[in-house]
């Protein structure tokens, strides 16, 4: 059975790289019947932290990544790395290495001096003394092995010859180990078959097959992802807007606009552009992923997202809008129906950070007019219009669209002015600008008390 997991160190938020990751290796396991693991790699406990591990957990909840087993610690699992090491050790595998690091950098100078790749030339490996001086864990390239392939799922053949390698350090002077061998450890122990990661881990693969063998593991299948480039071509950073994930959040992306959009970040299907989770669930596989990096687009992920605004629950999206406004210090409790608002608004926005900006004058007690819209629209002479509107709206029973088509017809008759002389008027007066969902929208999302004392508002 698949056994797939995601590792991320906990040194910051999670970005939109790893998130695309975890969604890879989710939705494998979740189309093959597979397990999941989440594991958090804090050996290196100077730059972990317990904020940073919960920024992780909330984004994965948030893009509905949650995992089948975990999330495992490798702060608590210690002891075990001690053991393998110990273990390597015994076997002649690994052995104490006393050189320091200026011997070190004066032997790196040299070769690079010399134009020879730098390399750790093996000084400490017959070592018999055992000085009294720190010393690191260093790891025996095998002897008599030329050179280590495997066959990366996404990447295909690749292969390294071990002259091409050195001996690795596996436990640090103070003993803490180190990720090429706690992640070898982890993943065999876990059960992990296949391993689908970064591509900015594939020069540690080959290292980390010897491992596996030196072990005495089973060595997983590979899947190395190619990174993610910004619009320039250049690595994904900051300058190409945010890189994590829940600053998409707090934007008003919604999860599955994101979900969606980092999929296609290296895979393709067809011409299709639109993936539910369970869609992807069923077609994903790695053989559609691409061999060249993926292109950051924020212009795609705005459209992905107001495709799902514009198809979403109105229902569930109130309730996501709510944290908006609130942002924004509006209440919602006095005005009309929240609910009533989005249906409004859904085909018009891209974020919901958008949307709380177009539902706010649904809300306010007194309508603020902006400054141009009101010297067009706001003018004495059109007074009469608005005298009309308020007549013929006011014998209205209902809001409803028959019975506002047929006042609107009734005032354009008396007033002889096209719909838009009437509408944009009306407009400005109910929402405060020019720019709003269609004016019968507003009048039945405001209703009838609450539009006509804004249209006296106007009038005043
Ligand atoms: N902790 C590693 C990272 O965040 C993961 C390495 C791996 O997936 O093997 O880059």
């Amino acid at each position: 059975d698949l056994r797939v997991r995601f590792a991320p160190s906990p040194t910051g938020y999670l970005h939109i790289g790893g998130a695309r990751t975890a969604l890879f290796n989710y939705l494998l396991a979740k189309q093959q019947g597979g397990t999941y693991v989440l594991r958090i790699e804090d050996t290196d406990v100077a730059r972990s932290t317990q904020e940073s591990v919960d920024a992780i957990l909330d984004a994965m909840n948030w893009l509905g990544l949650s995992c089948d087993e975990g999330p495992f610690y490798q702060s608590e699992r210690f002891g075990l790395y001690k053991e393998k090491v110990q273990q390597l050790i015994d076997e002649g595998k690994a052995y104490r290495c006393y050189c320091t690091q200026e011997e070190l950098d004066a032997k790196r100078e040299a070769a690079m001096k010399e134009g020879r790749k730098p390399k750790y030339d093996g000084t400490c490996r017959n070592r018999t003394d055992h000085p009294d001086a720190p010393y690191v864990i260093r790891f025996k390239l095998p002897e008599g092995k030329e050179e280590v392939a495997f066959d990366d799922r996404i990447k295909g053949r690749i292969s390294v010859r071990l002259e091409e390698l050195d001996d690795l350090i596996v436990a640090r002077t103070d003993g803490t180990p180190t990720y090429n061998l706690v992640v070898v450890i982890d993943d065999a122990e876990m059960g992990i078959n296949l391993v689908i990661r970064g591509d900015d881990h594939v020069n540690n693969t080959p290292r980390q097959i010897l491992l596996y063998e030196a072990l005495g593991y089973a060595v997983p299948e590979f899947a190395h992802v190619p990174m993610i480039l910004g619009s320039d071509k250049k690595r994904l950073s900051k300058r190409h807007g945010a890189t994590s994930v829940m600053a998409y959040q707090e934007e008003g992306f919604l999860p599955e606009a994101m979900v969606n959009y980092l999929v296609r970040l290296g895979w393709s299907y067809g011409d299709e552009e639109i993936f539910s989770m369970d869609d992807l669930i069923e077609k994903f596989s790695l053989d559609n992923v691409g061999r060249s990096a993926g292109v950051f687009n924020p212009e795609k992920l705005l459209w992905l997202n107001a495709h799902y605004i514009k198809t979403g629950d109105p229902v569930r999206l109130a309730e996501l809008l709510k944290p908006f406004l609130s942002a924004k210090g509006i209440a919602t409790e006095q005005g009309p129906d929240l609910v009533e608002a989005v249906k409004s608004l859904q085909e018009r926005a891209s974020t919901m950070a958008e949307m709380a900006d177009g539902a706010a004058f649904y809300f306010v007690d007194t309508v603020e007019y902006e400054e141009k819209a009101k010297n067009k629209f706001l003018k004495a002479e059109q007074k009469p219009v608005f005298e009309a509107i308020l007549s013929e709206l006011g014998t209205c029973e209902l809001f409803n669209e028959e019975q506002l088509e047929a006042a609107f017809a009734k005032i354009m008759d008396q007033t002889e002015l096209k719909f838009g002389k009437v509408a944009q008027p009306l407009r400005v007066a109910l929402t405060g600008g020019t720019a709003s969902p269609s004016i019968y929208e507003v009048l039945q999302v405001l209703g009838k008390e609450r539009a006509l004392a804004r249209i006296e508002q106007a009038l005043a």
